[in-house]
């Protein structure tokens, strides 16, 4: 592979990139929890802060095939829960604002259709579409009668969608996978109505966390960086901020915007915290090298280890701290039975109540300490995660 550094910064025009650190030298953990044979392989912009992925010839390959399963790893999925999407039907009703009900409505990378379904169900007399490019997501929604139908923004794009005319656009997590956000966002205002409004979501990249170690999130954008590709599309922004926190959606920002904006794009100036936020990223993926040493130090030789979780953080574990991982004897989880994960067997935690177990906590730092408790309740010991590695 060469390790060629990006072309210029599609933000600012620089092009002093300044490599992040690869946690692992041969490895990398998508957002939904595959493991694949490539670095992280991230930079800064050393002037504006943007990161980026660099780009390889054979990445796209790599990143994707094999069953990528976006879709089924969005902010506050949980196919167990019907609720999931609540938060964010309020915050896109919200966003709209009061008045008129949009009367024609899309979401763009839709997944399996659940938010669109929900967005259906709240404004009933509007057409509301789904595009979606995977065709297992596009048949799961299908299969449950969603509206959605199958595509690639920008590429094929299905008719009920070219015709455009939507009042609203909505797009949740999509935009930090794409090649380059403002031709993403281009796209999607092609689609507007007159007067229509498009909202994204995505990690908010401010503060360093977990969405900085996967390979497939192919920007870190602060809010700067997420309006700047928004004007560099020809779009106003109206508003955005932070994502209502809980159950997932921390860390999540969100922008507002609609046709009009400058005709001619003036470049993001260099700002003079970018060094403050790549000093901040280094220290955060300088933890998840040294999370291997600092969790299994306390084991003993030989000592059966077991996992509780079996979601996206025990990939994330897994991927990252592979000697660890090769050390679990197996994974529990309520109601757990007759299934594996990265490997492992997932067991009904019920199963381990004699206690005296000692366990890996490989859930969302935010609730490590709660299952902790738990699991001391229980009379087993929970090994520590670093307290700074708390997202
Ligand atoms: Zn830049």
């Amino acid at each position: 592979m060469t390790a060629a550094t990006p072309p210029p910064c599609q933000l600012c025009g620089a092009t002093d990139w300044r490599p992040l650190h690869d946690i692992q030298p041969d490895r990398s953990v998508r957002t939904d929890g595959g493991i694949v044979a490539v670095p992280l392989g991230k930079f800064q912009c050393a002037a504006c802060g943007l990161a980026v992925r660099r780009e390889a010839a054979e990445d796209p390959a790599t990143l994707y095939a094999d069953g990528y399963q976006l879709y089924a790893n969005r902010p506050n999925a949980d196919r167990f829960d019907p609720s999931r999407y609540r938060n964010l039907v309020g915050l896109l009703t919200r966003l709209w604002g009061e008045g008129t009900a949009p009367r024609r409505v899309l979401e763009a990378g839709c997944g399996d259709g659940a938010l669109t379904e929900a967005m259906h169900r709240h404004w009933p007399q509007a057409r509301v579409f789904g595009v979606e490019p995977s065709a297992t997501a596009v048949a799961l929604a299908q299969a449950q009668g969603f509206p959605v139908v199958q595509g690639m923004i920008g590429e094929t794009v299905p008719p009920e969608v070219i015709e455009g005319g939507f009042d609203l656009i909505y797009s949740i997590h999509v935009v930090e996978h794409t090649p380059d956000p403002s031709v993403f966002l281009r796209d999607l205002a092609a689609l507007l109505a007159p007067g229509g409004r498009l909202i994204v979501t995505c990690p908010d990249g401010a503060t360093p966390h977990a969405e900085l170690i996967h390979p497939d999130h192919l920007f870190s954008m602060t809010q700067t960086h997420l309006a700047a590709f928004a004007r560099r599309a020809g779009l106003r922004v109206l508003a955005q901020g932070d994502c209502p926190g809980g159950a997932g959606a921390e860390f999540s920002q969100m922008l507002v915007c609609a046709l009009g904006g400058d005709a001619v794009w003036t470049p993001m100036v260099a700002d003079p915290a970018a060094k403050a936020l790549f000093d901040a990223r280094q220290a955060y993926l300088d933890l998840w090298r040294g999370l291997e040493a600092a969790l299994i130090g306390p084991l003993a030789d030989g000592e059966p280890l077991y996992c509780f979780g079996a979601g996206g953080w025990v990939a994330n574990i897994a991927a990252n701290c592979p000697a660890l991982w090769d050390r679990v004897t197996a994974c529990a989880i309520d109601g757990g039975a007759d299934q594996s994960v990265q490997g492992k067997p997932v067991l009904d935690y019920a199963s381990l109540r004699g206690g005296g177990r000692r366990f890996l906590a490989a859930v969302n730092p935010a609730i490590q300490g709660q299952i902790a408790q738990r699991l001391g309740n229980d009379g087993h010991s929970v090994l520590a995660w670093p307290e700074a590695l708390s997202a």
